[in-house]
């Protein structure tokens, strides 16, 4: 492990250093293949932008099979420690043991981290096979709430004495109906977790200079859950973003259009939505979203510029972030040096920029678009176009590196 110093949290923001610790997380089945691939860009695009000037100290931590073996845990202590005390950190895909006390190593990972927000980027890179006519039109980051809703896992099985403890006081106290045996779960949304998420997200849409924020919800119907967030996020746009952005319902007062300089933030229904980023797409840019509705729409958004071999992930908080690659482990191509590393490439991209390395994550950039349109890459993309050369996952990794100055 090369020397290096910590990145600290000064005033709310990543305070890096030029020889930051990251630690890392390979990753199982396909993750070591794409995890070489991945630290070989990072590396390659650090050295060429500062020239030795700034670099990045590795060090491996680690969580699913590998550290089962080691320690018979699926997600040490210590690998949740490091995340904590080092802020940044990257991991591969884990395998979610199966029948294991834990139910996903990935979510608990978020919860006990409390990384509140999962960004998806979503963006269509030239030459990459795709169902739509013009998949380029999509251009999306979609921020996911994390902790809550009924992703959350509060939820009792049919028949149990949980079950039918939560139902009886439903049923007596609460004067609902509830079939006899009926499995429950809990679908909690609060105005700190719905706040927090859109706060961060508007200040991300400032920083980049997006121009349209959407509330993606289900508040039609669950009017007291997804109807507040939509209601709590609208706040936060009104009263503390007040100056930055024009809500759409008031645009009408202003002659129709926007202002300016100012975020445009209106808000669809979950399903109206699915069809909005399919017809119009080049209507949305920053899309906030409750935690199960956001799981939907960022794969769907995924499969229309190219699947999820493409599309890179983040979960962030306040105090750390792990940036991670969407896809699962596909055991099957494991140790194969097959599969395709752009997803966990791209989410090292978030990482530079994250740490704001932004000329490095631009190089990287550049490095797949010319390696994709140069019709040079792996077998699953190489299968669907016409004329492409098939690529090893490190020989396609070297050839974003060539393809980057
Ligand atoms: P998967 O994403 O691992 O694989 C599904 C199929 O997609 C694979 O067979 C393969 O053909 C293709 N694929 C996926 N990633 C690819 C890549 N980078 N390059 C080329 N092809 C790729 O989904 P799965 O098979 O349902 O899950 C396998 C394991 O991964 C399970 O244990 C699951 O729980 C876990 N998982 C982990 C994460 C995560 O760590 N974030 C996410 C999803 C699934």
């Amino acid at each position: 492990m090369l020397t290096g110093e910590k990145i600290i949290i000064e005033n709310g923001k990543p305070k890096v250093p030029n020889n930051p610790i990251i630690p890392f997380i390979e990753g199982d089945g396909i993750g070591p293949d794409i995890w070489r691939a991945t630290q070989l860009a990072l590396e390659g695009a650090v050295q060429k932008a500062y020239k030795g000037k700034r670099r990045i100290a590795w060090k491996e931590i680690f969580a699913g099979e590998k550290a089962y073996k080691m320690t018979g845990n699926w997600l040490p202590n210590e690998t949740l420690q490091a995340i904590r005390e080092y802020v940044v950190a990257i991991k591969g895909p884990l395998t979610t043991p199966v029948g294991g006390g834990i139910r996903s190593i990935n979510v608990a990972m978020r919860q006990l981290l409390d990384l509140y927000a999962c960004i998806r980027p979503v963006r269509y890179f030239g030459g990459v096979p795709s169902p739509l006519k013009n998949p380029e039109k999509l251009n999306v980051v979609i921020f996911r709430e994390n902790t809550e809703d009924v992703y959350a896992g509060i939820e009792w099985a049919s028949y149990t004495p949980e079950a039918e403890r939560v139902r009886n006081f439903l049923v007596n106290e609460m004067k609902v109906t509830i079939r006899e045996g009926s499995a429950i779960g809990i679908k909690p949304m609060s105005p700190f977790a719905s706040k927090r998420l859109a706060r961060m997200a508007l200040n991300y849409t400032k920083a980049r200079g997006r121009k349209t924020v959407t509330l993606m919800h289900k508040g039609n119907i669950m009017k007291f859950t997804e109807g507040a967030f939509r209601q709590w996020c609208y706040e936060v746009a009104e009263n503390e973003f007040g100056e930055d952005t024009v809500l759409e319902s008031k645009l009408k007062e202003m002659g129709g259009k926007v202002p300016p300089g100012k975020i445009l933030v209106n808000d669809r229904i979950a399903d109206a939505m699915f069809q909005m980023v399919l017809l119009r797409p080049e209507e949305y840019s920053v899309i906030i979203t409750p935690n199960l509705d956001g799981d939907f729409l960022s794969d769907a958004c995924a499969a229309q510029v190219g699947g999820l071999g493409m599309a890179p992930g983040a979960n962030v908080g306040d105090t750390a972030a792990c940036f991670e690659a969407t896809h699962g482990s596909a055991p099957i191509h494991a140790g194969k040096d097959k599969a395709n590393p752009t997803s966990l490439i791209l989410s090292g991209v978030m990482m530079l920029e994250y740490l704001g390395w932004n000329e490095a994550a631009k190089l990287i950039i550049n490095g797949i678009e010319k390696t994709i349109s140069q019709k040079t890459v792996t077998y699953d993309l190489e299968r669907q176009m016409s004329g492409a050369k098939l690529l090893k996952c490190s020989e396609y990794a070297g050839q974003i590196v060539a393809n980057m100055g």
